[in-house]
């Protein structure tokens, strides 16, 4: 399965307010939507479906709308696969967007042989850390974006609540809040391309939810988000190219094991530190990269425990 996520042109504001017979948004200020299932029929030999996608004309056809432009989605060269169905959302911004849930067809039903693997770390700082010892960061537009927003928001607290300029600085919030989601999903996406294309094996470690509930600290909140979104994402496009993933248990100790002699350490313990070396054989380990290591090795271990 996949998600594309697209822009209705303006012109939906005008369909829509044609046609009775659609669910219609009560509130502006909250973020709403509506999904319709997709329906396939063939009559006369020909099949038709009350959703369809013309990436080439930026056109969707959707149930009592008939066609509406959209504006694309940058990562999508194209629908592979049957539509499953459409979700019409109205964000808070007033804007349109439709977004679409693809049962991928294209699967490579015969797996590559594999000549490397990887391993992947989460951490705060850095986004994405391998046992290459490549990191992926957020993207730094988040930096500037946040910074406006910390901006706006102290505006925003000294407006009059409800009036006209309080909504205005609302609405302006709220768009801040879309572009940096875009930009961190944009930038996950690219990520993941890369390391699929890159590499045939590769592992991470699975997300411990239970902890995610319970976490209340929002720089944490986002990581989580992002690294179920890579392992989602991972998970189909390493199916795909007929590749593997690998989760490893997050009881695993990835941080606190060295990975070139197996010796334990409770340094790691303390997150302020970053670089530590091995009191048995004295390797110096950056503390993301070490870690990634390790589960590279436990991912190898899985998969031939497996293959
Ligand atoms: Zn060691």
């Amino acid at each position: 399965m996949r998600c594309a996520i697209f822009n209705l042109e303006d012109a939906y504001k005008n369909f829509f307010a044609k046609r009775a017979s659609l669910p219609t948004f009560k509130s502006k200020y909250r973020r709403q939507s509506y999904r319709t299932n997709c329906i396939k029929s063939t009559y006369k030999g020909r099949e038709y479906s009350n959703i369809q996608i013309d990436l080439i004309n930026n056109k969707i056809k959707l149930p009592k709308l008939g066609l509406v432009d959209i504006r694309g989605y940058r990562n999508l060269e194209v629908i592979n696969g049957n539509i499953v169905n459409a979700t019409v959302i109205k964000e808070t911004t007033g804007k349109y967007y439709v977004s679409v849930v693809v049962e991928e067809i294209e699967i490579l039903e015969k797996k590559v042989i594999p000549t490397n693997i990887v391993g992947i770390d989460l951490g705060i700082k850095d986004l994405v850390i391998t046992s290459d010892g490549e990191k992926y960061s957020n993207p730094k537009e988040i930096t500037k974006h946040e910074k406006r927003l910390k901006r706006i928001q102290r505006k925003l607290s000294r407006q009059i609540k409800g009036s006209k300029n309080y909504l205005k600085t609302k609405e302006k919030i709220s768009k801040i809040h879309i572009k940096i989601k875009n930009s961190r999903k944009h930038n996950i996406i690219k990520i993941v391309n890369k390391l699929a294309s890159e590499h045939d094996i590769i592992v991470s470690e699975k997300l411990n939810v239970k902890g995610m509930i319970k976490n209340h600290n929002l720089a944490k909140m986002v990581t989580d988000a992002s690294f179920s979104k890579i392992c989602e994402l991972l998970k189909w496009k390493t199916r795909i190219k007929g590749k593997y993933y690998y989760q490893v248990d997050t009881y695993y100790p990835s941080s606190k094991t060295c990975s070139r002699c197996s010796e334990k350490t409770e340094i790691t313990n303390n997150l302020n530190i970053r670089n530590w070396v091995c009191e048995k054989c004295k390797e110096e380990h950056d503390r993301d990269i070490n870690a990634s290591i390790n589960i590279m090795f436990e991912g190898l271990r899985l998969h031939y425990g497996m293959n």
